[in-house]
């Protein structure tokens, strides 16, 4: 393997997203890189806003029984992937195959990963071996297909995941999801597999895509059981026998809609995919007459469903009216979903931005938003988001962390999104009232932050922030354009000693 070598100051976030792709083409990534731009389309706003991409497979990675996960990437890189899950509690150890110009350009890199891999497939340890490439080990063509498929029994799976390929780190999770599914189903259709842990006989059953909150799964349960259908465990996956127990599913639910990879999976696996997902009275009416004719449940069933789930979303709704003007910005996936929810329960949602791109699998939810008189944004900017907030000025701001911040600085109650919203039930009638409760007790809050507002009103902002008064202090008359012009003397001797010598 030839790496190749990037210049410094191109190996990074912020490097240039064109250099990093040039230089991965031609170091022999051309098949990686293209599957990931077309399954990860980009959009008018094509650059992570958020964490590092690489995120999203590590702790899919890192959430999966029996399965180590090795990063080879930038210590610095691996500093805030490492640091970043064990602040979401990882507590299980990432491993690292460090590298320098030398080792990465001499390939040597890739054998020192062929190590460490062999060190760790241990079968009484570990199912899955899980190699990600980031960005500069991507750009330089590690090689992560040539390692073996598996190692005395333990699987070996070794992806790409550079920020300059994989837009948000949502779609990251897909990227190992995608290949833990490819995977698996390739060894269902050698012969015979493992049995998922909880594998239900005789019944249908539906997977779910997505990472949903914990509730979520069970109230999902509940709204299939007179469909005579149950759930498969869903996707990504806990544990690697529960892979064969999703791809063995009547019905694939692409409730988070962004699971390129993962769904090509299951369509291989000859399942049928269906998007949207069981919101408000309308979204849930419409996903199980969708989730039950591809099960191929009778019609009778299929109202014995709705009969019993759609009265009890209908009385959340009336017993926990909003009454407020919500701007809705995210990167999970869910965020028309959560739309549609609070649309539902009365609220006014002019505008849902949504990192993610645009899919079939959202279709539904973005029609029905459109005609409720939502603007929906997909691969939104941070720019647009914040734009929309100011524009509408709503009741409440549910959004990213710069956006909350900003919001809050006009006095505008706002919600973190990822702490907030995704860790609520957001299906059925437990997510109809706990999305209303939220919302109610922060547009409550509003008066307070007007006042604080008020209150920090005279302590200045930006670059005055803390004079308050005082004032900011003032330049002594002329100071800058002195200090220029021994910047622009020093640098001019430097460059004709440089030339001199
Ligand atoms: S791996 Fe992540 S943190 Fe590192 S350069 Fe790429 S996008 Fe940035």
């Amino acid at each position: 393997m030839d790496g190749a070598i990037l210049p410094r100051e191109t190996t990074g976030c912020h490097g240039g997203r064109e250099t990093m792709q040039e230089a991965a083409r031609s170091a022999g990534k051309s098949e990686s890189l293209d599957r990931l731009l077309a399954d990860y389309p980009r959009g008018p706003h094509d650059q992570p806003q958020s964490m590092c991409p690489a995120f999203g497979s590590l702790r899919v990675g890192l959430r999966m029984r029996r399965t180590a996960t090795i990063l080879s990437g930038s210590a610095c890189c691996v500093y805030g992937l490492t640091f970043t899950s064990h602040f979401y509690g990882a507590r299980r150890t990432v491993g690292y195959v460090p590298f320098n110009s030398e080792t990465l350009v001499k390939g040597q890199l890739f054998e020192d990963i062929r190590a460490a891999v062999f060190e760790t497939a241990r079968p009484e340890l570990y199912d899955c071996v899980v190699v990600i490439n980031l960005c500069v080990p991507t750009a330089s063509g590690v090689p992560l297909d040539l390692l073996p498929k598996s190692i005395d029994g333990v699987r070996i799976i070794g992806i790409d995941v550079p920020g300059f390929g994989v837009p948000t780190h949502a779609e990251a999770k897909d990227v190992l999801a995608g290949a833990m599914l490819r995977y698996a189903r390739l060894e269902a259709e050698q012969g015979p597999v493992a049995r998922p842990r909880n594998k239900v006989e005789n019944q249908p059953t539906v997977s779910l895509i997505g990472e949903l909150f914990p509730a979520d799964p069970m109230v999902i349960g509940g709204l299939l059981a007179p469909m005579g259908l149950s759930l498969a465990p869903g996707v990504p996956s806990r544990e690697w026998r529960d892979l064969y127990g999703a791809l063995d599913c009547a019905v694939a639910a692409a409730v988070h809609p962004f699971y390129t990879a993962s769904i090509r999976e299951f369509a291989a696996a000859g399942r049928p995919i269906v998007g949207s997902g069981p919101v408000g009275v309308e979204g849930t009416a419409a996903w199980l007459d969708a989730i039950g004719a591809a099960a191929g449940v009778s019609a009778a069933q299929i109202d014995a469903a709705k009969a019993q789930a759609l009265p009890q979303i209908a009385a959340a709704q009336q017993a926990n009216k909003i009454e407020a003007t919500v701007t809705i910005s995210g990167y999970e996936g869910s965020e028309l979903l959560v739309a549609r929810t609070l649309v539902e329960g009365g609220a006014r949602v002019p505008y849902v931005g949504t990192a993610c791109p645009r899919t079939p699998w959202s279709e539904a939810d973005r029609e029905w938003l459109e005609a409720h008189g939502t603007h929906v944004q997909y691969r939104a900017s941070l720019e647009q988001d914040l734009a929309a907030m100011r524009e509408v000025r709503p009741d409440l701001a549910v959004g990213t962390t710069p956006l909350v911040q900003a919001a809050k600085e006009l006095g505008i109650p706002a919600l973190y999104f990822t702490n907030m919203v995704s860790a609520r039930p957001l299906f059925g009638a437990a997510g109809a009232g706990a999305l209303a409760g939220i919302v109610a007790a922060q547009v409550r809050g509003r008066e307070k932050f007007a006042r604080m507002v008020g209150f920090f009103d005279k302590v200045g902002t930006g670059e005055a922030a803390g004079y308050g008064s005082v004032g900011v202090p003032r330049d002594p008359p002329g100071a800058r354009e002195r200090y220029r012009k021994s910047r622009d003397a020093k640098a001019k001797a430097a460059t004709s000693q440089s030339m001199g010598s």
